[in-house]
């Protein structure tokens, strides 16, 4: 048996340093196996998936050095990989199950769902819907020949236990009660990730399914399609998830979880690697420091613990401190650097702003430090001089970072078009709300133009930056936030509203 292992991202956001430590572990098992790592997109979400995020997962992966056998790129013997092409395909499957009597066409309405939903949760159940909602056949013929909208959900068995085995968690015992009649294919006939998923491992001969804990309670649903289609089930592995320092699942608003920060933060991408790497994993020797090569040479995947592994960015830069100093000549600590911003292209960027301001040209590295910086050691009275109190204040900075997180497409224009209108909608002057904008970007109110830098540092170090400002003012509070919350939806679905027409 050649061993075939799959990374099997969902292009609906930034690159993640999740997808990428799940990429490093399959591509280090099937290589020490001397198999095949494949690339498959799972983009059956088309309101969420978009085809730029797509292109950055590829191209952070490939930056990290990863690379796939078979994949959207390369192609292969199982093409095509990315699942919009093949949605014709599944119904065909979701069909099979229904003639062989393990799935069945579901006529319920969003209401009448509600109701089951409602009963069960009064009953004390679990969430989701179950029980008998299968109509007569000759029932089911009328409707369908009437087109009346449907999805066909798989069959659940109502009691008993489903073991799960794990490689690295052993058997993992699930109640099947707790485990609802899923819709395999959706209204609109795009499968849901599950059928999509089992099918598409089975076709590509995926012999082992490695991916994050938070998929342990989809297996069971995936163990019964796999036997319902009769096929052999790949072996399982639920890799620990990744955290904060905190303990708390790696997120955002904690840590920057886009791969792109790290690498405009000035990370090597091999040392991002390692440390991933380092992720619940270790060497024989207990060595931290280690080349990709190295990791396979010596991978065994029962070395994985499973005691939450903690991504935290200052161990990462000792270990990428010891990378730049130990693997890296002058001359290429050199190359890497004028690689990474020490170029034309990049300068270029900025010398119409310098050139206004400068007196002499050793003005401009302090005028433009802020361009090559990470972190700013910025304070809070950095902000004092702002005119806004301190809640307003802020609510600038949140409701900011929230409308730029929503930005797709990062250009200037669209920058500003953003913060215009939020300051617009917030009934804050245009200066007065872009002074802490200033502050938290450039460290200083006296810069030049903000939204030429935000698009230049990019969206990861923008946001990371706003949100860093955040923390220093000290958040907004837990009651507050709830507020901002919704005061911010109410906002921004103005703001859509009023640039549709
Ligand atoms: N598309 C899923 C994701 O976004 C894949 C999960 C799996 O590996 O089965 O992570």
């Amino acid at each position: 048996m050649t061993v075939r292992t799959r990374i099997a991202p969902s292009p609906t956001g930034d690159p993640h340093v999740g997808t990428a430590y799940i990429a490093l572990f399959n591509l280090c098992f099937a290589r020490q196996h001397g198999g095949k790592f494949i690339l498959r997109i799972e983009d059956t979400d088309q309101t969420r998936s978009t085809t730029e995020s797509e292109q950055d997962i590829l191209s952070a992966l490939r930056w990290l050095g990863l690379e796939w056998d078979e994949g959207p790129d390369v192609g292969g013997p199982h093409a095509p990989y990315r699942q919009s092409e093949r949605k014709d395909s599944y119904r065909a499957y979701a069909e099979e199950l229904v003639a062989k009597g393990h799935a069945y066409y579901c006529f319920r309405t969003p209401e009448e769902l509600d109701v089951i939903r409602e009963e069960r949760k009064a009953q004390g159940l679990p969430p989701g819907i179950k029980g008998d909602l299968e109509l007569p056949a000759d029932e089911v013929k009328r409707r369908l020949a009437a087109g009346e909208p449907h999805v066909i959900r798989m069959k659940v068995p109502d009691e008993g236990v489903c073991v799960v085995k794990d490689m690295l968690r052993g058997d993992i015992e699930i109640d099947w009660g707790q485990v609802d009649c899923q819709i395999l294919l959706k209204s609109d006939g795009m499968p849901t990730y599950h059928l999509a998923n089992v099918v598409d491992d089975h076709l590509m001969e995926i012999t082992h399914v490695i991916r994050g804990e938070e998929w342990i309670n989809s297996a069971p649903k995936h163990m019964l399609l796999y036997k319902y289609f009769g096929w052999e089930m790949p072996t399982l592995c639920h890799m620990p998830l990744l955290r904060n320092p905190d303990k708390t699942k790696l997120s955002k608003r904690k840590n920057p979880t886009s791969i792109n920060f790290y690498e405009r933060l000035g990370v090597m991408p091999e040392a991002l690697l390692n440390y991933l790497g380092r992720m619940g994993w270790s060497m024989p020797d207990e060595s931290e420091k280690f080349t990709l090569n190295q990791m396979i040479e010596n991978f065994d995947i029962k070395r994985v613990s499973l005691g939450g592994p903690v991504f935290d960015i200052v161990k990462l830069r000792w270990l990428n401190g010891l990378w730049m100093r130990e693997n890296l000549s002058e001359t290429q600590f050199l190359e890497r650097l004028v690689h990474w911003s020490y170029n034309n292209d990049y300068a270029a960027k900025m010398i119409p702003h310098v050139q206004s301001r400068a007196e002499t040209f050793s003005d401009v590295a302090p005028l433009a430090a802020f361009m090559f910086s990470g972190y700013l050691p910025i304070k809070e009275e950095d902000f004092a001089a702002s005119k806004l109190e301190a809640e307003q204040l802020k609510k600038v900075l949140q409701y900011s970072l929230w409308r730029l997180e929503a930005q797709r497409h990062w250009i200037k224009e669209n920058i500003f078009a953003d913060l215009k209108a939020l300051s617009k909608a917030m009934s804050v002057k245009m200066g007065d709300f872009m002074m802490p904008i200033f502050v938290s970007i450039a460290g200083t109110p006296n810069s030049w133009s903000v939204v030429d830098s935000m698009e230049t540092l990019g969206p990861d170090m923008t946001r990371a930056r706003l949100r860093f400002a955040l923390e220093v003012l000290g958040g907004l509070s837990k009651k507050g936030l709830k507020a901002a919350e919704k005061e911010f939806a109410q906002i921004s679905a103005a703001i859509d509203a009023a640039e549709k027409n």
